[in-house]
């Protein structure tokens, strides 16, 4: 389903593939006292293996794919939110969708996500440069910040280059 060249990707200095992933989210929760259960497993490995952003409805596919059965919204949901409350995905609040984070980072942590608007692939890149011009500019308006995101619409370099390019 996934092709297997994504040489142009970037997160080669992490562990992501999607068993390392799902191995890496299982000690998260064993050391939070939390449970991965096999419906939030489902949910977290159809993100990984999606390798793009996913909605809920896209999640109930997948899953139906897998289990042979189509699971309610709200699982879907409640499941979502426990992912993202453990830091294993994020929500994409312009395309309403989510994508696994294969970084194990700070909730507060500044994050920017590159959003190929051809091939629906996203990277999340860290943002230690605009983190103390976001903190100055939340400070001189007394604002305290919980969520750091940026989301960047654009074209990915793959989708730059002339060959597979649409006429
Ligand atoms: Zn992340
Ligand atoms: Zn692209």
């Amino acid at each position: 389903m996934h092709e297997p060249h994504d040489h142009h990707h970037d997160h080669s200095h992490a562990h992501n593939s999607p068993d390392a992933m799902l191995r890496a989210a299982e000690d998260t929760c064993h050391r939070n006292g939390t449970r991965l259960t096999t419906q939030r497993r489902l949910v977290l490995e159809s993100l990984v293996e999606g390798k793009k952003p996913l909605g809920a409805y896209d999640l109930i596919e997948a899953m139906r794919q897998k289990t042979g059965r189509a699971p309610a919204p709200i699982a879907i949901y409640r499941a979502l939110d426990f992912l993202k409350e453990q830091g294993f995905i994020h929500r994409l609040e312009t395309l309403n969708a989510f994508i696994a984070c294969p970084h194990h980072h700070d909730e507060s942590e500044p994050v920017v996500f590159l959003i190929c608007e051809e091939c629906r692939s996203v990277s999340e890149a860290t943002a230690d440069p605009l983190a103390s011009a976001i903190r100055s500019v939340a400070a001189t308006q007394g604002f305290v910040a919980k969520r750091q995101v940026m989301e960047l619409a654009g074209t990915c370099r793959a989708c730059q280059s002339p060959v597979g390019a649409q006429p």
